[in-house]
């Protein structure tokens, strides 16, 4: 078995036992190997090992990347990071999922770019309310998803975010509380949160697509 194969088993055992934990079907809490800054080997190495799902920070590193791994059919590739409308077309062209809208004009540029399949949106929430993080405020989701949810070739699934980082886990549980009861006010199902850092507890709280980098393949170079 590779390296990267045991630590997706890791990494699949330790989900496993959050959704024990939280009363959760496994089969409702989808994994996201993030593959930024990772060589297309070692994608090469997970796929291998049965992962299907891939998140990407950055527009071109998705588009190159998906370019050479055209061979891998049934690969699902999420892009999870901010966007600018100049690189919409990227994404809008090989993505699977966008995971971080924030406002209408990117949206609109991914709509216009895109064929069917629908994109699977995720309208990312600033649930920490940090100045140094993306996503729109709790109270502007809403408005931001009815203007998004118009558009055509696109699917609004879900809410993303990516909570402050804590030493003591246990923080952070009213963060994923919230973006759960923000979803639910919008009758929205998935919610894509949960790192290396805090997944398991993520789970506990509702996590349906936890993304997952370091403890799958290392630490990033930079
Ligand atoms: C890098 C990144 C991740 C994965 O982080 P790890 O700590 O490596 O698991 C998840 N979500 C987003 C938005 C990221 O940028």
């Amino acid at each position: 078995m590779s390296e990267v194969a045991q630590r997706l088993k890791a990494v699949q055992d330790r989900i496993a036992k959050a959704c024990e934990r939280g009363k959760r079907d496994p089969s409702t809490v989808k994994l996201i190997a993030v593959s930024k800054l990772q060589s297309v080997e070692l994608i090469r190495e997970a796929y291998a090992a049965g992962q299907r799902d891939f998140g990407e920070n950055y527009a071109q590193e998705l588009r190159d990347k998906s370019a050479e791994l055209a061979d891998l059919k049934d690969i699902r590739w999420h892009a999870i990071g901010p966007l600018q409308s100049n690189k919409a077309k990227y994404i809008a062209k090989q993505a699977f999922a966008f995971h971080a809208v924030e406002n209408l004009n990117v949206a609109q540029e991914l709509s216009k770019r895109r064929s069917l399949p629908k994109l699977k949106l995720f309208i990312e929430v600033n649930v920490g309310g940090e100045l140094t993080k993306s996503g729109v405020a709790p109270t502007e989701a809403r408005g931001l998803y009815d203007e998004v949810r118009a558009l055509p070739n696109l699917e609004v699934v879900g809410l993303m975010a990516l909570p402050p980082l804590a030493d003591d886990l246990n923080i952070l549980r009213p963060y994923f509380r919230k973006l759960r009861a923000v979803a639910q006010q919008l009758g929205l199902k998935e919610l894509s949160t949960g790192t290396t850092a805090d997944f398991e507890v993520a789970i506990e709280e509702g996590a349906t697509y936890v993304r997952i980098g370091t403890a799958i393949f290392g630490a990033r170079e930079s």
